[in-house]
Order: structure tokens, then C-alpha cells, then sequence
């Protein structure tokens, strides 16, 4: 991979990132109950629903890694109806909504 091609992606990516509240919930401006964080992703009660959310740790979509973890980590932590993948608003950040979510005992 040609490193000039990689910097210039990531400033792009960097310059995306400007005004994107998913970005910033995942650089620590959490303002509600947060569940769970791992490198892959980070779990919060969305601002707006009120419901766990699943947020990827970058901007962008997620790989299909990042979708098996994050999988993984609801699963781990709930016991829910199912997972709503597609957003309402923010189309390009990948977020998930854990529907009819109640935390597993420990
Ligand atoms: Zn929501
Ligand atoms: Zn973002």
C-alpha cells in the first residue's frame, strides 16, 4: 500500500469526522448510561431513543469484523428482541440499536 495514499485517506476521514456526534461519543463525550467498551466499539443509551446503542470506535462503516465483535458484545451483555441496523439519521457512522434489551445477570 503506497503510505502517501493511507495519510491522505485518514485526513479525509479526520475531516469527516468534524460535527459527527458518533465521533465524538466514541472520543468520551458520553451523556448517557454507557454499558461497555472495547476497542472495536462502544455501547451507550442513545441520546435519542433511549435504548442501548452499539457505536463502531471509527468513522465509517463497519468491517465485517468489527460487525462479528460487536455482535459478540451485545450478546454478551443482553438479552433482546433483535438488532436495528439500519440508522435514522446518522447514515455514516455505523450504529446499531439493541431492540427490546434487558441486561443479562451477571
Ligand atoms: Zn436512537
Ligand atoms: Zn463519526
Amino acid at each position: 500500500m503506497n503510505l502517501k495514499k493511507v495519510k491522505g485517506y485518514l485526513g479525509f476521514k479526520k475531516m469527516e469526522k468534524e460535527g459527527c456526534p458518533l465521533c465524538r461519543l466514541v472520543e468520551g463525550e458520553i451523556k448517557t448510561h454507557k454499558y461497555y467498551r472495547d476497542v472495536t466499539c462502544i455501547i451507550v443509551d442513545c441520546l435519542t431513543c433511549r435504548i442501548p446503542m452499539v457505536v463502531v470506535n471509527h468513522h465509517g462503516q463497519a468491517t465485517e469484523e468489527d460487525k462479528r465483535l460487536m455482535v459478540n458484545a451485545i450478546d454478551y451483555l443482553f438479552e433482546y428482541h433483535s438488532i436495528r441496523r439500519v440508522p435514522r439519521q446518522i447514515v455514516d457512522h455505523e450504529h446499531w440499536h439493541v431492540i427490546g434489551a434487558r441486561l443479562k445477570k451477571a
